[in-house]
């Protein structure tokens, strides 16, 4: 009998869909643009219909917040998100309707963080960042992701302000927060500082130490926090490749010694599948954890 496992990655930009076989291999892929609700559900549908017969399992990472309470009468709702139609929306529910199938439903940074673990045999507990649009992360403990009643929000956290930002008056973008990790050091942040988008800043811009500060205290508070085996930071800004040497500089000088860690090289590092492509991984394994609840 064949065993299929599918996987959405469901982003604020795009949703990407994916069939994985016994061995999570990816056999089939497609991504559409978040538009509306409706028409987005409905794209995934029909992505997995054809496939019904022999799926079992449907892992999904969503961006959010999002109701991950398996008791909440708002369990697989998208809930307070600013996305333009999209709060209050019912996505599980919207799935399990059209697909009856197990479900694993959890944010889109716990997949990746899910699959960054799988990738690195022997790895039990890892920090997953993304440094994009946003800056979310997720957190394994035993292999068990942390939360508590909800998910963790580890991008809106309070951090320390570089002293360049303090001189230029520059005080974040975080529409709730202004000034916290996301707000001053998520991929917009770039953009209200120079004036340009960050794939278009020049690598010799000094924005790129401050913005490395700021990922930094991300990589202090994790340590600090979870003392986890590794922490991984993806996403559109990590697309810079000289990012993570200057993350590893502020970090040494953030820590000070105060804690052992491992090899820098290894502590703190970009993720080992490309393309996103660990939120895939980890959804193909909650899925058919799902399946075998
Ligand atoms: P999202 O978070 O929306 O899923 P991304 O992870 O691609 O998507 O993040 C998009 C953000 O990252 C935008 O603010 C964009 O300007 C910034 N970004 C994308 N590519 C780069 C790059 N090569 N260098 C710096 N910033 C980038
Ligand atoms: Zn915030």
């Amino acid at each position: 009998m064949t065993r299929l496992y599918g996987s959405i990655e469901a982003g604020g930009t795009k949703f990407v869909c994916a069939i994985g076989d016994d061995s999570f291999s990816v056999i089939e892929q497609t991504q559409f643009p978040t538009t509306n609700p409706q028409e987005t559900i409905a794209n995934c549908i029909a992505f997995f219909k054809p496939f019904a017969k022999d799926l079992v399992g449907l892992g999904i990472g969503s961006f959010g917040p999002i109701d991950i309470d398996p008791d909440s009468a708002t369990y697989g709702y998208i809930t307070s998100t600013p996305k333009p139609g999209w709060a209050n929306v019912d996505l599980l529910g919207g799935l399990r309707n059209a697909l009856k199938l197990p479900m694993y439903f959890t944010t889109d940074v716990n997949s990746s963080a899910y699959g960054e673990m799988m990738a690195r045999s022997g790895v039990d507990s890892l920090v997953y960042y993304t440094i994009g649009t946003g800056i979310g992360a997720g957190a394994i403990q035993d292999g068990q992701f942390v939360g508590g009643m909800g998910h963790t929000e580890a991008g809106h956290t309070y951090v320390m302000a570089h002293p360049t930002d303090i001189e230029n008056g520059f005080t974040g973008v975080c529409p709730f927060h202004k000034g916290c990790l996301e707000g001053m050091g998520a991929g917009p942040s770039l953009e209200a500082r120079t004036g340009i988008k960050g794939e278009l800043i020049p690598m010799d811009s000094p924005v790129w130490d401050i913005q490395a500060f700021y990922i930094a205290q991300a990589a202090l508070q994790a340590t600090m926090l979870y003392r986890p085996e590794v922490i991984v930071f993806g996403g559109g800004v990590m697309a810079q490749a000289h990012m993570v040497d200057r993350v590893h500089c502020q970090f040494v000088e953030l820590l000070n010694g105060y804690l052992p860690v491992p090899d820098l090289k290894s502590y703190i590092v970009t993720p080992a599948i490309e393309n996103n492509g660990s939120a895939t991984l980890g959804n193909f394994a909650l899925a058919k954890a799902a399946a075998e609840n």
